[in-house]
């Protein structure tokens, strides 16, 4: 017997409804917010990872899935979207004519993370991405699509919205300074992954999941402290701007992202019902990454949501049973298969599910197939209704049963669906 790959999962049953149900809400969401749909390559040259998530971080160096292809090209199945939407829109020439635009995808992302209870290796993030604009309003917008993104979800009660500023070229290497130099002389506390961060990139530290860590993070000195006067009012107008919004937020400033292009707003939408893996969704601002990937100066912004915690929380949310058929029809063999099978063709034009016995077995034995399916309604084709051109269509969940005008019945069951 085959099995999957370790972090690999199949999606069926009654998950398929909740898949669906997220899929289309948050397709409904980006369109009403103007975002135009992107799709994205699986695999792209492992470079555009490097470069676009960076070297440093733990997707880089130890989460993609890299393997040499026939040519002898280094590819990677995508940790994320982010880096292949910046390359896409470099290759493609986006930028021309210029002008704000917006994107949004959704799709398979693969990462070789340490299997843990929520966590797969093949796990599907939905994304919206903004380029050229620099606007803190933008910024504000987006952080309000992320939270309507739970509303439409129905898990708005479950999230809240954590933002912070996370400075500049110009005002965090002054910051990036002092947290070495605190985390310098604490450096028997902290684990041996924040020992090499403490040289490349002290910042993630602040994000170290380790209790030792943690502790002493709590003390570090916080970025809001040292932003520059521009990052500091583009701040103060992104939570004036989420006030104007009606957006609720929280300020939490030892968020950081730790890539040296993300600048300014960090955002994240988390929730306390996960247990360690809090955030459902994340963002931030990165108006260097579109020159660091080999295009010109242009400001971007955007979040990836994790849908398949988002479906956990639905789940915990609401009930959705696997959809059933709406009707099952009985007829018998000979010459009625004609009318039964024209009836079903008739249905299904309709946009009704119909099903029915494949071996046209006996009547007794089609009607327990109909009690089976789950059907919402039976319809039977005796010798008497086809003669008269009618049909008894039976109410599965009253069991109540009346006769009804061939022609009339798929009007009748829509009306009776909804
Ligand atoms: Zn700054
Ligand atoms: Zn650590």
């Amino acid at each position: 017997m085959f099995r999957t790959v370790k972090g690999f999962h199949d999606i069926y049953g009654e998950d398929i409804e909740y898949w669906e149900k997220l899929e289309g809400a948050l397709k409904k969401l980006y369109k009403t917010y103007g975002f135009k749909e992107f799709r994205l390559p699986v695999l792209e040259k492992t470079a555009v990872f490097n470069r676009g998530i960076g070297e440093t971080t733990d997707i880089v160096e130890k989460e993609m899935f890299t393997f040499t292809d026939g040519d002898g090209e280094s590819v990677s199945l995508r940790p994320e979207g982010t880096a292949s939407l910046i390359r896409a829109y470099i290759e493609n020439g986006l930028g021309n004519p210029p002008g704000v635009k917006k994107y949004c995808y959704m799709g398979n992302m693969f990462r070789r993370e340490r299997p843990q209870k929520g966590r797969f290796r093949q796990f599907t993030q939905s994304g919206a991405e903004v380029l050229e604009c620099e606007s803190p309003l933008l910024d504000a917008e987006m952080i309000t699509l992320l939270l309507d993104a739970a509303k439409a979800a129905g898990i708005e009660d479950f999230v809240r919205m954590e933002i912070n500023s996370i400075g500049c070229p110009e005002c965090r290497p002054a910051y990036r300074k002092k947290l070495t130099e605190y985390f310098s002389a604490r450096r028997e506390v902290l684990c041996s992954d924040c020992l090499r961060r403490l040289d490349k990139n002290p910042l993630r530290i602040l994000d170290c999941k380790n209790e030792g860590c943690k502790r002493v993070s709590e003390d570090a000195p916080v970025i809001l402290d040292y932003l520059c006067g521009e990052c500091g009012s583009h701040f103060d107008s992104v939570k004036k701007y989420l006030e104007k919004l009606g957006t609720p937020y929280t300020v939490n400033s030892r968020m950081v992202r730790g890539l040296d292009y993300y600048v300014r707003t960090a955002y994240e939408m988390v929730t306390d019902k996960l247990g360690a893996a809090s955030a459902v969704g994340a963002g931030g601002r990165y108006d260097g990454l579109v020159r660091l990937m080999g295009g010109g100066e242009i400001p971007g912004i955007g979040f990836a949501i994790g849908m398949d915690r988002v479906v956990s929380l639905m789940k915990e949310k609401e009930r959705i049973a696997e959809r059933k058929a709406d009707v099952f029809i009985v007829f018998f063999s000979g010459k009625a298969e004609k009318i039964g099978l024209s009836l079903v063709k008739e249905l299904r034009g309709a946009g009704i599910t119909a099903e029915y016995d494949y071996d046209v077995a006996s009547m007794k034995s089609q009607m327990k197939k109909a009690n089976r399916s789950g059907a919402r309604f039976t319809v039977i084709l005796g010798e008497n209704e086809i003669e008269s051109g009618k049909a008894a269509l039976k109410d599965m969940e009253s069991g109540s049963q009346k006769e009804c005008n061939l022609a009339d019945l798929a009007e009748t069951i829509k009306k009776s669906l909804v």
